[in-house]
């Protein structure tokens, strides 16, 4: 059989380049604590996404937890159940209670009217997803936000580099969290970001430096969320060839398309207008038109060695620790519902070969 084909494979940059940043860090003992190329990376990365400031992290968990520790709220957030588990959990660990609504079938993000309509007196915030980094109703639920006084909290794990109407999408909301982790669309190992208002900087730098101010003074309880200087200098070499791998991906994205089109019962998301993705994943919905279900396509691909996601199932809101929280009932969340049993998330990385996707395709259409 041929070699396994994952559902992604991490982008890593020349290991020549990346020698003599190592060198530079064995001359300097610089590790971690905001050295040199810490510094250098987030005043790149608030270039990028045109931001007021970019606080590193260690991953995108604790970019979401201390973001939402920023944020400085108690009570209710509204969310989506359409997401990785990190979304939920830091939500949970904020001793925050998620309030779950429907996503909208067009992108799978969370669903504006439905935000509306389950604000209740305790609703401090929105956490909203931008599902494989297609933007969010972005001005629509900052107007909701602005009518009710909420804070909007992005996690925008899948959304490095995608630009929405012109500008970045990373400059939408009071906060918004990236994962750099292997499996995303731009990686340092493991590491995060959160994007934020200049008058968060001094907050969450402390939040995520245990609290402390200086030698003497430690005003805050913190956490320990900072980026080494391993994975700050790989993020620097990675952001230079970051437009090379968008656009590998690009190609790949394309070909899926092309070879997908005229195969009845499967459906793929639209590129939105006036979006410029990074194409980190290639959701597909098999519909009950299709010969095979969602799962006999999953497990058609893996007699092969071909490993395909399911990304999102289950919906988070169905786990035994959420199942009882306000909005929970499957019955309240059809469209979720309906998507969790139908995705399936196709390989997709930049050189995934125009054969091995010719070869999925004719897996899926041997199933059709
Ligand atoms: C990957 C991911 C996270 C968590 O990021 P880590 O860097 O792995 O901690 C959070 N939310 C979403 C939507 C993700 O896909």
């Amino acid at each position: 059989m041929s070699d396994p084909i994952y559902v992604t494979r991490p982008y890593l940059p020349p290991l020549a380049e990346f020698l003599p940043m190592l060198e530079r860090i064995w001359e300097t003992r610089v590790l971690t604590n905001a050295g040199p190329f810490h510094v250098a990376l987030e005043e790149r990365l608030r270039t990028l996404f045109e931001a007021e400031n970019v606080t590193l992290t260690t991953n995108g968990m604790l970019a979401l937890t201390a973001a939402l520790d920023a944020a400085e709220i108690e009570g209710e957030v509204v969310t989506t159940p359409y997401s990785f588990v990190a979304t939920t959990h830091a939500v949970k660990m904020g001793r925050l209670t998620p309030r779950f609504v429907d996503v909208r079938a067009s992108d799978l993000n969370i669903d504006p009217q439905a935000i509306e309509a389950a604000i209740t007196p305790q609703t401090r915030a929105i956490v909203a997803v931008h599902v494989y980094g297609n933007p969010c109703a972005v001005e629509e639920i900052d107007a909701i936000a602005a009518r009710h006084g909420l804070k909007v909290i992005y996690d925008a794990a899948h959304a490095f580099g995608v630009r929405y109407k012109g500008r970045s999408l990373l400059s939408w909301g009071d906060f918004a969290t990236l994962s750099f982790h292997a499996t995303k669309a731009f990686n340092t190992f493991e590491g995060g970001a959160i994007v934020s208002r200049a008058a968060s900087r001094t907050s969450l730098d402390r939040l995520r430096n245990f609290g402390i101010q200086d030698e003497v003074r430690i005003p805050a309880v913190g956490t320990n969320a900072k980026m080494s200087e391993f994975n700050a200098a790989l993020g620097l070499l990675q952001l230079d060839h970051f437009e090379g791998v968008r656009a590998a991906r690009a190609a790949v994205d394309r070909r899926y398309r092309e070879m997908l089109e005229d195969v009845d019962g499967i459906d793929v998301l639209a590129i939105p207008d006036e979006v410029v993705p990074n194409h980190s994943y290639f959701p597909i919905l098999v519909r009950p038109g299709f010969g095979a279900s969602r799962d006999a396509v999953y497990e058609a691909l893996k007699a092969e060695n071909i490993y395909s996601r399911r990304y999102f199932y289950p919906l988070l809101s169905s786990l035994p620790m959420y199942q009882d929280m306000p909005g929970a009932d499957s019955a309240n969340l059809p469209v979720a519902t309906r998507a969790a049993e139908e995705i399936l998330c196709l390989p997709i990385f930049p050189d995934l070969a125009a054969e091995d996707q010719e070869r999925i395709v004719g897996i899926l259409r041997s199933l059709a």
